[in-house]
């Protein structure tokens, strides 16, 4: 078990480490949870952390505002986070920096805890990969010093040795009390509480995103946040399924309310509420706390609320207003392939009991799923129009490292190179796991235009309580939503809408069509 002793602060006002946001992360509406949790609980820690999260339209000249900045203020270290699909961004990103500063880069996030080899060869820019959660191993290596590090010593972490990517043993999950705060003053958050539409998905929301928790119990074939996680080891007879302590929780809930001025917050667990009791204790403890934020959920269709309605009553009693599924498909043997371990029944009874609340429902499906056939095809579609949810999203299946599919489609052939043509709104066929023929951007096209993922009128913000409106009218960023709206209903949509109608009318896009 890690002590949590304090460590004496720098006094030179040079940062221990600078957490450089990649280039594709600083227009994103979400914020980089992951280095507000790092600097959190650096900070707790006596270390000097800070976020370079500047918006510069040109990556070029953002990576050299990165360089300017590390040269100014020379940090101790330098932190890098990649996903599987900006690698080669962080990559070009780290080059220079290694060129024009020498500074050691630490990297992690999901692709290093995964492939921590893509990081660690001869001549690579990168010194360190953390596998895993990135608190407790940066604690060491912040204190010890680059130059005094023993590698070896620190478990998970991955490093190179006569030429060979190292990785050290595994580092027990951490017990989330020891997390902290995350430090929401060390970014500009005025660009995240604006309203927006990607967080509770299309309903505009001065919105934040918590976790109330981390881990997840489940292995679909096509997710690769158990990979992410199991990077860390567990130890025996506890879960990686961990919660943060409820009063935390509440206590980071009023922060975002009443610090930062934000309406609405989203829970983005992997799994919120598949044990009755985490629900029942997050809503009392919400209640009780006088807060007014309404809130959405990510969760699953089997989830204990829908097991006990009772439960959902309580979710939808202390502000909860949309809810989100993984639904994937509508048929019986994919949901098996894809080892979802849901039924097609669960899925319509968690929608019914959504409508029954009034709670609206958001519903992600995937195509090209291993073996998906034009039948599978027709029964999501028939499951899409039975379920009605207030908003679909479809994306095309992607074998991301560290997923089941990736291991058995592409592990051999794909090509560093190429990670950034994994992209599921652009999906290349190369990536066909299904066993129809029907060009995957078509049926892409298909599915988007049929339920309304572009749409003239932004319908689907009609289809909310009242409790919204009046959150909305009581709001002091009144003016932000009134713009926020206009922009959603007059330009984008129309905007959107008539681009794909053109597209759909020249490409001739119809099921039977495409199928032929
Ligand atoms: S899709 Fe959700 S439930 Fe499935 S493994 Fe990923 S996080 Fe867990």
């Amino acid at each position: 078990m890690e002590k949590n002793e304090r460590i004496p602060q720098i006094q030179n006002n040079s940062p221990d480490i600078l957490f450089v946001v990649s280039h594709t992360n600083i227009n994103s509406e979400y914020m980089p949870f992951y280095f507000l949790y790092l600097a959190g609980f650096l900070e707790k820690n006596g270390f000097l952390c800070e976020i370079f999260n500047e918006v510069i339209k040109s990556e070029e000249k953002y990576n050299q505002a990165v360089v300017n900045y590390l040269k100014k203020t020379k940090p101790r270290f330098v932190g890098l986070a990649t996903f599987v699909t900006d690698f080669d961004q962080s990559l070009s990103l780290a080059k220079l920096i290694k060129n024009e500063t020498g500074i050691p880069i630490i990297v992690g996030n999901a692709h290093p805890s995964i492939c921590p080899e893509d990081f660690i060869y001869p001549g690579s820019p990168f010194d360190i990969a953390v596998l895993g959660e990135g608190e407790y191993p940066l604690k060491e290596i912040l204190k010890t010093g680059y130059e005094k590090l023993q590698f070896k010593e620190i478990t998970g972490i991955a490093f190179l040795e006569n030429g060979n990517c190292i990785r050290t043993a595994k580092r027990e999950i951490m017990d989330l009390k020891d997390c902290g705060m995350p430090a929401y003053h060390k970014i500009d958050t005025r660009r995240y509480t604006r309203p927006t539409k990607y967080i509770i998905r299309r309903l505009p929301a001065s919105c934040a995103v918590i976790y109330t928790g981390r881990g997840c119990p489940y292995k679909c074939g096509f997710c690769a946040a158990n990979s992410v996680w199991q990077a860390n080891s567990c130890p025996a007879g506890q879960s990686f399924v961990r919660k943060r302590p409820i009063a935390m929780v509440i206590e980071e809930l009023k922060i975002l309310e009443k610090k930062y001025g934000f309406d609405f917050f989203y829970i983005m667990d992997d799994t919120f509420g598949i044990k009755e009791n985490d629900i029942i204790e997050f809503c009392d403890a919400y209640q009780k706390s006088g807060l007014t934020m309404l809130w959405g959920a990510e969760t699953r269709v089997n989830s204990s609320c829908f097991k006990n309605e009772a439960l959902l009553k309580r979710m939808k009693d202390s502000g909860c207003i949309q809810i989100d599924f993984g639904v994937e498909t509508g048929s019986p043997n994919l949901l098996k392939i894809i080892r979802k371990g849901i039924t097609v029944d669960q899925i319509k009874n968690a929608f019914t009991l959504c409508k029954k609340y009034q709670i609206r429902t958001f519903a992600n499906i995937l195509l090209n799923l291993p073996e998906e056939t034009e039948d599978d095809i027709h029964m999501t579609d028939n499951l899409l129009k039975e379920i009605n949810p207030t908003f679909v999203s479809i994306g095309v299946t992607q074998p991301y490292p560290g997923t089941m599919f990736f291991e058995r489609y592409i592990k051999t052939t794909i090509k560093k190179e190429d990670y950034k043509t994994l992209n599921r709104l652009l999906p290349s066929d190369e990536y066909r796991m299904a066993a129809h023929t029907i060009p995957l951007q078509k049926l892409l096209y298909y599915f988007q235009f049929k339920y309304g993922v572009y749409t003239p009128i932004e319908t689907s913000v009609f289809q909310t309580d009242r409790r919204y409106w009046k959150k909305i009218f009581s709001s002091h960023r009144k003016t932000q939503y009134l713009f926020s709206f206009m922009k959603m209903m007059i330009f984008a949509s129309i905007v959107e809408y008539l681009q794909m109608y053109v597209r759909m009318r020249r490409e001739n896009l119809n099921l039977k069509y495409i199928s032929q």
